[in-house]
């Protein structure tokens, strides 16, 4: 082992698991560094509480005054919470959070000194925006950029700071930001929904969407992650050879939880408790070292909001335990990637989850209109669907024979199916009394009890329903959920507007009764919605061919799988819904181009610089070592040597080899690199970057793991595969 090798193991062989104190209750500390209902009513006037209140129910406009209260208020709680300062945080399309700490602090005079925040602080910021991506839309328009104050998430004390959930927007309104598309799909979904719910109850006043993620990781000793560059610089390993052992003994998976990451976990999930993040699972995962944390679903945006705050707060707690978290989607070859499993539902102000069948049949109806409109939905923007899920990471996992494939469907399991066949026989026009009755309670009226023991589950499906919502499967363990999460329901509110003019025709120029009407739309959208529905094997060669004789998208790489954000189709939806304009929508296909390339770029170069400067001087050694042995057997045993030296002669032409394709294959990638940063325009750089750069990635890696099994374990400077994955 070398040294710097030997250094890490140890180091990680001596850690013990950080002693965690814990709260004698967790329900005890929930919440408590939110300023929440319970805090805003310590600390705000009854009218700032009731003007904020509404802010939040109803997307309100708090004015001058209100705000003053409740920047007032809000301060004094932060100040009694250990805070100094504030911060308007927020998602830009980095794919990180974003903060500036500004103090409390400020002069009166000379001598004194007072803690300020007031309404226009908390209300509007202007952060030096000019480094965040926009995709241009900054220089076109207006060099700067605002945050501003979304009640709807709360203000929240993290260390010493207080920070204020906020979207990102420049002057002239475009979104820049994740947050911001995402609320306006939530405002869509709302007023969308809410209109058909009025078919079944004419009480429903909101409808949320509703998110439970399901957050993969992997969790490396600190000192073992920092001596590898790759992990430091990319967040995943671009060379090394596969253990001899991985995950194929399946003994990780629901095993027991090493003390050191149980101490993590339990430390990870008291901040997340005192941040009102509702954790409730975790458990081990299929690869060694992963692991996965889910917390109780929340109202979309705010479990959005949750999830980005958890992804810094794994990190930031992994610190104080020696430990470095790989949320990337694909951080070891060889065994399974993370993925985020993002759950979604649509729920009532009255307390109805609209996707969860019914005691009732009419109830059950209104569960089948959304189910069927989902699917609908989904079928009509599938593509879109994978675009919003599509980064350079994820490529790793989609289609890569992992996970689920980038090809979308819905599965949704054998009772379901049988429900819809039954469905689809509806008489076309009026039903007959007979008939209504008999679907209502034959059909409609069972779908609980089938529902009940019907476990049946497809863990190869992208998009799969599980009892009472749809677990969209296919995002990225590192992604922002608010990018699937807006398109999701934008896509759903956009089919329940068009579900809605169909019903209101049917009943108005039509005369038929509101059930004729539904029952007759539903059954055309299961006959023209089936190519969505597959049951079988995701994972299968047979798959894709039968997905392409239906008509489905099969993107496989970033760069394709964005081109269906400059579709007229994608482009029409969000400006008729309101969630984008065509400027936005066109922006962020840029954002997320520049993105990519960037990241396959500092791949190319960190593996550039691992396989030259790394692997072939430590490969050079060894074969100097083996030269040396050579010449001294010959020196021994004259022209018998060459019998005794053959393994070593092999080794030496061997490694020759290796070293020569590694620095012709470094060389070209050097080349086509400086070729493609020269490219104008993106969609061409980045389809050389994905076509040309990127596979020579695996080329130099073949070379450089073939030398890691070759080289003396004693010289070689990268820590192995085992010991990453092993070492506990
Ligand atoms: P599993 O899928 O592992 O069987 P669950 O069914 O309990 O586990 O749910 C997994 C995730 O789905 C959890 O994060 C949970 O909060 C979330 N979830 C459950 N119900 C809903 C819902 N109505 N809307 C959104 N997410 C939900
Ligand atoms: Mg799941």
């Amino acid at each position: 082992m070398s040294t710097l090798r030997f250094h890490a193991v140890k180091a990680s062989l001596n850690r013990e698991a950080v002693r965690v104190t814990e709260p004698a209750r967790r329900s005890d500390i929930f919440g408590k560094n939110v300023f929440n209902k319970l805090a805003m009513r310590q600390y705000l006037t009854k009218n700032a509480l009731d003007a904020i209140t509404e802010a939040i129910e109803k997307g309100s406009k708090i004015d001058r005054m209100t705000a003053e209260h409740v920047a007032t208020g809000m301060k004094e709680w932060a100040i009694s919470k250990g805070a100094t300062h504030y911060t308007h945080w927020f998602q830009p399309l980095t794919g990180s959070t974003a903060e500036k700490h500004d103090a409390f602090f400020e002069t009166m005079d000379e001598e004194s000194a007072i803690e300020k925040f007031d309404g226009s602080q908390l209300v509007q910021q202007e952060p030096d925006a000019s480094s965040f991506p926009s995709g241009g839309i900054r220089n076109t328009f207006e060099a700067r950029g605002y945050t501003a104050w979304d009640p709807s998430s709360p203000a929240f004390v993290y260390g010493s700071t207080l920070c204020i959930p906020t979207v990102f927007v420049s002057y002239t309104g475009e979104a820049l930001d994740y947050k911001t598309p995402l609320l306006r799909a939530l405002h869509a979904i709302d007023n969308a929904a809410v209109a058909v719910c009025k078919y079944f109850d004419k009480n429903v006043r909101k409808v949320s969407a509703s998110l439970g993620w399901e957050q993969e990781y992997f969790l490396i000793d600190h000192a073992l992650a920092t001596s590898r560059p790759d992990i430091v610089l990319t967040g995943r390993t671009l060379l090394g050879h596969s253990p001899a052992k991985g995950q194929q003994l399946d003994d990780h998976y629901f095993g027991s939880i090493p003390a050191r990451v149980m101490s993590y976990m339990r430390d990870l999930e008291n901040e997340c408790m005192l941040l009102g993040i509702p954790v409730k699972t975790r458990h081990n995962e299929v690869a060694p070292n992963q692991f996965e944390l889910a917390p109780i679903f929340e109202e979309a945006n705010l479990a959005v909001d949750h999830n980005s705050l958890l992804m810094d707060v794994m990190q930031k707690v992994a610190k104080r335990h020696d430990f470095k978290v790989l949320l990337h989607e694909k951080p070891f070859a060889g065994v399974n990637g993370s993925g985020k499993h993002n759950n979604w539902s649509l729920r009532t102000d009255t307390g109805v989850n609209l996707l969860s069948p019914g005691k009732t049949p009419m109830s059950n109806l209104q569960f089948l209109t959304f189910f069927i409109n989902t699917i609908k939905a989904v079928e009509a923007y599938e593509e879109l669907l994978r675009g919003s899920i599509a980064s350079a990471s994820n490529d790793h996992r989609l289609g890569a024979n992992e996970a689920p494939p980038a090809i979308i469907s819905v599965f949704i399991g054998k009772q379901l199916t049988k429900v819809l066949t039954e469905l689809e026989t509806v008489t076309k026009g009026k039903l007959s009394p007979k008939e209504k009755t008999d679907l209502k309670l034959n059909v409609v009226g069972k779908i609980p009890e089938i529902l009940l023991d019907n476990t049946d589950r497809n863990r190869t499906s992208p998009f799969a329903f599980t009892g009472n919502k749809f677990e969209f499967r296919a995002v990225g363990s590192k992604a922002n959920c608010a990018n699937p999460m807006m398109v999701l329901n934008s896509i759903v509110a956009k089919q329940l507007r068009d579900f809605k003019i169909e019903v209101d025709a049917l009943i108005d120029k039509k005369g038929m009764k509101k059930d004729d009407a539904i029952f007759n739309v539903l059954r055309e959208y299961i006959k023209t919605s089936k190519s969505i529905l597959f049951e079988g094997n995701g994972y299968s060669d047979d798959w894709k061919k039968e997905a392409k004789k239906r008509g489905l998208s099969n993107n496989e790489t970033t760069p394709d799988a964005l081109k269906v954000k400059l579709s007229n189709k994608a482009i029409a939806l969000f400006q008729e819904l309101g969630v984008m304009n065509k400027i936005e929508s066109e922006a962020r296909y840029e954002v997320e181009m520049e993105e990519y390339v960037m990241h396959i770029q500092i791949e190319s170069r960190v593996i550039g610089d691992i396989a030259r400067n790394h692997v072939v001087p430590t490969a050079v050694r060894y074969q100097n070592i083996l030269i040396e042995n050579v010449t001294g057997l010959k020196t021994i045993y004259g022209d018998e040597f060459k019998a005794l030296a053959k393994e070593q002669l092999m080794l030496i032409e061997a490694i020759s080899g290796h070293i020569e394709a590694i620095n012709s294959l470094v060389t070209n990638m050097t080349e086509f690199r400086k070729k493609y940063n020269k490219e104008p325009k993106i969609d061409k750089k980045a389809k050389g970057y994905c076509e040309v750069v990127k596979p020579l990635f695996d080329e130099i890696r073949y070379h450089c793991d073939k030398l890691e099994l070759m080289i003396d374990d004693e010289l070689w400077p990268l820590t192995k595969y085992r010991e990453l994955l092993f070492t506990k």
